[in-house]
């Protein structure tokens, strides 16, 4: 009945955006989920929404940008519920500038989340995967992941490395029973695109604001909502995609179809 039935999650950024959706949608098909970030508030109001509609849930605080970061929320995983099934690399950061105008600083902490913590917490899981006698990575990349993006050079750059990642780790995992996918989302509206210095290069923008620069120029003339990713991610995690591996699924209202 339940798509993810027995299964054990752990959805890092977790706390807000397409990591929230996911857990949410995750713990409604019977997965025991663990979502990670650094805003405990967050967090933990994300997991609780989860207990208290029946899921079971559990927060673990962590930046993973840090090696002991990552460290920790495995064990605290296996801790919690003794295995781990599915590993949805979630967490990112976006960040603008073009070959010239990206700061070191920019550049360096783009890559620290977006590539760097996807290698640490793929190779800290992959031993739990086989251990569980076979598992699910997902990673999410973008479709500027695929095509290239004018004043979006580390965010562009790092996405490219993830679908790279995720071909790469597929091919060395396949005959363990490992599938690695990745989901390519396009415009996605997400809470925190409104918030004060979100944006490490611009200003926050309104839902109206967003959906009007979506309008002009993705081909459905809307953007995704993060429940419509989540269900893609569902897609991938699920045993529906059994035979589904190295595959960047473009979730993105057609914007790279041109
Ligand atoms: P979001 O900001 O709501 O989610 C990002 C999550 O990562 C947050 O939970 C945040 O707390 C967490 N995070 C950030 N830095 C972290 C760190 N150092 N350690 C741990 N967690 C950290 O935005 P989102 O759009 O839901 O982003 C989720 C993923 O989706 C990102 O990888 C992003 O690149 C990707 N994506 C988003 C869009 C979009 O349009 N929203 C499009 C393509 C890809």
């Amino acid at each position: 009945m339940y798509r993810l039935a027995g299964k054990v999650a752990l959805i890092t950024g977790g706390n807000s955006g397409i990591g929230e959706a996911t857990a949410l949608l995750f713990a409604a098909e019977g997965a025991s989920v663990v979502i990670t970030g650094r805003r405990v508030a967050a967090g933990k109001a994300v997991a609780a929404r989860i207990r208290d509609s029946g899921g079971e849930a559990h927060f673990v605080r962590a930046d993973h940008t840090k090696p002991r970061d990552c460290e920790r929320a495995v064990a605290a995983t296996l801790e919690r519920f003794g295995r781990i099934d599915i590993l949805f690399n979630n967490a990112g950061i976006v960040t603008s500038g073009t070959a010239e105008s990206v700061s070191e600083e920019n550049w360096s902490r783009t890559l620290a989340l977006n590539v760097t913590a996807v290698w640490r917490m793929s190779r800290l899981v992959l031993p739990q995967l086989r251990a569980a006698g076979g598992g699910v990575i997902v990673n999410n990349a973008s479709d500027w992941a695929v095509v290239g993006a004018p004043d979006a050079l580390p965010y562009a750059a790092s996405k490219g490395a993830v679908a790279q990642m995720t071909r790469s780790m597929a091919l060395d995992h396949a005959a363990e029973g490992i599938r690695v996918n990745a989901v390519c989302p396009g415009d996605t509206w997400v809470q925190r695109w409104s918030e004060e210095g979100y944006f490490p290069d611009g200003d926050p923008v309104t839902r109206e604001e967003a959906m009007r620069a979506s309008e002009a120029h993705i081909p459905m003339r809307r953007f995704a909502e993060a429940e419509e990713i989540a269900r893609a991610v569902l897609f991938l995690a699920s045993p529906e995609s059994s035979y589904v591996t190295g595959h960047l699924l473009l979730v993105d209202g057609g914007n790279t179809a041109r």
